[in-house]
């Protein structure tokens, strides 16, 4: 087991033990309502401890379906501050009801054996054993101080046939849970590597054809209507006399070219909030949304300033010494009925005429109108 798969097991078990702990308040609350029914002289005592379990367990559900997205959920203080105070107070106060009520071992111990038995069931590995433990010396302990000799040996012997027989069940069910619990971060794991390796280019660590064209269904499905950017904006991006470059240098060097251009492309992507995939061979797209036309010229700008910023020598490229692109882009308002593949022939259009116009330059179509702006 890695470090990190055994990271998320101690975390499953934790967030766990939050919500189970949460479920016993709730049986723990009605335990002690009904006793304080039935006893009323000490409903004084039984009332509010019944309050704070069934505040603290709704509390407790709330926070723990909060957190329950969260990696390395066990790292937080606040987590095991929460979990180490709440089963002191659910502990206390079997404590002091037992004191409060001398003569009811026989009820007490039902009362632990019942939760010790939902524990066992419900709860993740740890929690349900530390729970039988804890709750068996606690009732021991009280029942050696204030009860009489005759009853604390019935307690102890009962506590001998209890206590046995819920570390074997906890041990058995313990090793059963962890192991399905492993089991579950496993194929989570293999699933997120698949997930990795089906959308993102292998060469240049962009996301590649096949997320593009989920994403940009799902960028013009979830923004259409809405005031998230005026313009839906999407740029192909085509390496100039990339063949050539090829023919010179060679395959090899041609892949190290398009590694840079992927880190280049990468680094507009963290600075300027764009989303940029790999579509074909030397080819690639750029997705974002834009409020006016003067922010498109500004990512246009800046694609053509990394690409010169590189200065990959090209010396068989007839429009520069470097290795230049082409850039076409159709910005399109955001509430546009056109469809994916629509917007895309329009943007390779436009690609197509800026490698016609002389290459290592951009032409932008915008909004409807399809107005010239470049
Ligand atoms: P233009 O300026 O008109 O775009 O000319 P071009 O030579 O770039 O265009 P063309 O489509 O004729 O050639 C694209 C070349 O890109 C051909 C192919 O060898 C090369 N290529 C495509 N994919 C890869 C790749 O993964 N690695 C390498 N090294 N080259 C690739
Ligand atoms: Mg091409
Ligand atoms: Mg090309």
């Amino acid at each position: 087991m890695g470090k990190e798969e055994y990271l998320l097991c101690i975390d499953r078990v934790l967030a766990g033990n939050l919500q189970s702990l949460s479920f016993v308040n709730i049986w723990f609350g009605i335990l002690v309502f009904v006793s304080g029914v039935m006893a009323p002289s000490f409903w004084y005592a039984t009332f509010p401890i019944a309050g704070v379990s069934a505040f603290s367990a709704i509390w407790m559900d709330r926070w723990h379906n909060q957190n329950q997205k969260g990696r390395h959920f066990s790292k937080k203080v606040i987590y095991r501050l929460v979990v180490s105070f709440y089963s002191f107070i659910m502990l206390s106060s079997l404590y002091l009801f037992v004191w409060l009520v001398p003569g009811t071992s026989v009820s007490i111990m039902f009362y632990i054996i019942l939760i010790c038995a939902i524990f066992t069931i419900v709860a993740p590995p740890s929690l349900g054993l530390g729970f039988t433990l804890i709750s068996s010396v606690l009732f021991a302990s009280t029942s050696f101080y204030l009860k009489e000799l005759e009853i604390f040996i019935g307690d102890i012997t009962m506590l001998t046939a209890v206590v046995p027989a819920a570390i074997t069940f906890n041990w058995f069910s313990n090793m059963y849970k962890f192991r399905a619990m492993l089991n579950e971060i496993r194929l989570e794991g293999e699933r997120d590597k698949f997930r990795q390796a089906s959308t993102v280019d292998e060469l240049t660590g962009l996301r590649n054809r096949r997320d593009f064209n989920t994403t940009f269904h799902r960028f013009l499905n979830n923004r259409r209507g809405t005031d998230a950017g005026r313009f839906v904006c999407l740029a192909l991006l085509d390496i100039d006399h990339f063949k050539e470059y090829n023919d010179h240098y060679g395959h090899l060097v041609g892949d190290e070219c398009l590694q840079n251009m992927g880190k280049a492309l990468k680094d507009l992507r963290d600075s300027a909030d764009v989303y940029v995939a790999r579509v074909g061979g030397e080819e690639f797209a750029i997705l974002w949304f834009e409020q006016d036309t003067a922010g498109i010229q500004k990512i246009v700008q800046e694609v053509h300033l990394r690409i010169k910023e590189l200065a990959i020598p090209h010396k068989k490229s007839s429009t520069a010494s470097y290795v230049t692109v082409s850039m076409g882009v159709y910005a399109v308002n955001s509430d546009t009925q056109e469809d994916t593949d629509a917007i895309y022939s329009l943007a390779d259009k436009a690609l197509y005429e800026a490698k016609e116009k002389g290459r290592n330059c951009a032409v932008v179509y915008a909004n409807i109108a399809k107005q010239h702006l470049t």
